[in-house]
């Protein structure tokens, strides 16, 4: 690929093409042809939300204690549940780690980020990212995500959560589905712009953001403070009709998701071909850009306020604007630094 050496594109092993594409779900005027395409493009080949269903479905009906016994709580069933969250979270982002980087199945092909993850390097705990991710994913993501997945089957075996079945009000069951991703990125959207408020950016997430190059680990390694607000998406399920099933698919969609799209690859190649869509170049450009694309792609939020990098250089030089605007605006009350401080990150929007 040929590129402007001054372009941010340049700066990567590989990108897809510019500019990226957001769902055109929420375009106006409406395009529904090409919104259903995108939509059958996640549900009907494999993708991670296929996964996640199938992994949903054979949790509930294989790897589940009866509600009977989830009706009291106790150590047996709760560590079961923990323990099968650690297998699950091990496989997805162990499996892929050691693809990509372990065996280098795959070499650079897709790969985002020239760079390898980073060892011996003091911002990371052990001075090792792969050991700093895997040490946050599985010591507080996996303890916060069965915290919420206990009390939601807790509450659910003692009447106190609203559920449905399928056979009760079909249309419903089956439209649950196609909307938890679009809540899930809707929540993602204000959860992510208020952990970068500069306060809570340094509590909590300035660790997943040691991560400028990011790799599968990187999904869920977060700040336990992080974790309580990225899984409270599936709060909604105690006053929202759902089935087993839906919450199941809500966690995995949390849970399992961000190893994929932090694999820092585009698509999973066997034999040449790619075989399963990854790719979040989306999201791989917040771990480099920072004050960029806070969503996901599922919902066009960047782009109703302004905060949208399609990878183009257009596109990052109008960024950098915008933010000098905001901090000049700030430097208009004549407060000195203290609400530039407040607001607006030091950070900016960097290439490194
Ligand atoms: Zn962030
Ligand atoms: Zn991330």
């Amino acid at each position: 690929m040929s590129e402007d050496p001054k372009s941010p594109a340049s700066e990567w092993n590989w990108h897809p093409s510019l500019p990226i594409p957001t769902s055109p779900v929420f375009s106006w005027p409406p395009k529904p042809i090409a919104g259903l395409k995108w939509l059958a493009s996640y549900w009907l080949w494999i993708s991670g939300t296929t996964m996640e269903i199938l992994v949903a479905i054979l949790i509930w009906n294989f790897f589940m204690p009866d509600m009977e016994t989830m009706a009291t709580l106790s150590l047996g069933w709760v560590s079961q549940i923990y323990v099968r969250n650690l297998i699950l979270i091990c496989l997805v982002a162990g499996s892929l780690h050691l693809y990509f980087y372990t065996l280098k199945k795959q070499e650079a092909a897709l790969k985002f980020d020239p760079r390898s993850m980073a060892k011996n390097n003091g911002k990371f705990t052990f001075r090792n990212q792969v050991h700093d991710n895997m040490f946050w994913t599985l010591a507080s993501g996996v303890t916060i995500w069965t915290t919420y997945e206990v009390l939601w089957f807790w509450a659910a075996a003692n009447g106190y959560t609203p559920l449905v079945t399928f056979s009760e009000a079909p249309v419903w069951f089956l439209a649950w589905f196609a909307i938890i991703p679009i809540w899930a990125s809707l929540h993602f959207y204000w959860i992510h712009r208020l952990i970068h408020w500069p306060p809570l950016y340094r509590l909590a997430h300035s660790l997943h953001h040691r991560n400028v190059n990011v790799g599968p680990w990187t999904g869920i390694s977060m700040h336990p403070v992080e974790h309580l607000l990225y899984f409270s998406s599936v709060v909604i399920h105690f006053v929202v009709l759902s089935h087993p099933l839906h919450f199941l698919f809500h966690l995995f969609v949390q849970a399992l998701n961000p190893p994929l799209s932090h694999s820092g690859f585009d698509g999973l190649k066997i034999g040449g071909v790619k075989k399963v869509e990854l790719g979040d170049f989306f999201h791989q450009m917040h771990h480099r850009y920072f004050e960029c694309n806070y969503g996901t792609v599922e919902m066009p939020w960047d782009k109703w306020f302004g905060s949208f990098h399609d990878g183009t250089k257009e596109a990052h030089e109008g960024l950098k604007e915008h933010r000098q605007k905001i901090m000049s605006q700030y430097k208009k009350y004549r407060l000195g630094n203290f609400i530039t401080r407040l607001f607006t990150s030091k950070e900016g929007l960097k290439i490194v």
